[in-house]
């Protein structure tokens, strides 16, 4: 009993220390420009720029490889504070300006086909074959992927209501948006 106890011990301490090293010299060194990109991003992941996600998106836009309009669901806003973080200069006349939006599915045009489902990277839509399928508004980021596979459009993107749970006062200006 205390001989296996023992090399559990040995085993744990020896394992720990293998970690503790492949932690310390393997480490990925982060570029402190992309975390920060990253952070202004909406992080819905959606995918609409043409990159997996939000992460790879920042790595472009780091690099210099992507422009600063490339978030549809960030819109004239976030297009506004890339350009003004990395210095450049952006034609934002096609970016109107708009609050955020949800999905809501029209009952009469569903005709039950599932593909919006698929879709839906946050399982915000609720449906089974061949029957009607509705969006859980509070789930939906409003990325507007499920329109696009829509057979019958029977998808539209609305305004997100204001009411006094999502009322929030206006951001105060950072040091980026005053330069
Ligand atoms: S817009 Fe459509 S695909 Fe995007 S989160 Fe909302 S329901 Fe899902
Ligand atoms: S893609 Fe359109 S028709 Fe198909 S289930 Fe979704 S809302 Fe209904």
């Amino acid at each position: 009993m205390l001989m296996a106890v023992g090399s559990l011990t040995v085993m744990g301490i020896a394992l720990g220390g293998i970690l503790g090293a492949a932690a310390r010299f393997l480490a990925v060194e982060e570029n402190p420009l992309e975390e920060e990109l990253k952070a202004m991003l909406p992080g819905s992941q959606c995918g609409q720029c043409g990159y997996v996600g939000c992460g790879q998106a920042a790595a472009a836009l780091a690099r210099g490889e992507a422009p600063v309009t490339l978030c549809p669901p960030g819109g004239r806003a976030v297009a506004e504070a890339l350009a003004k973080r990395l210095g450049v200069t952006a034609d934002l006349s096609e970016h109107e300006e708009k609050g955020p939006e949800y999905a809501v599915i029209i009952e009469e045009l569903c005709i039950g086909c599932t593909r919006c489902i698929k879709e839906c990277s946050v399982d915000a839509i609720m449906g089974a074959n061949k029957l009607m399928h509705t969006v859980i508004a509070d789930a939906c980021h409003g990325c507007a992927k499920c329109i696009k596979v829509c057979p019958t459009d029977a998808i539209e993107m609305r305004p997100v209501p204001m009411t006094l749970s999502n009322w929030h006062w206006a951001k105060p200006e950072t040091e980026h948006t005053l330069h």
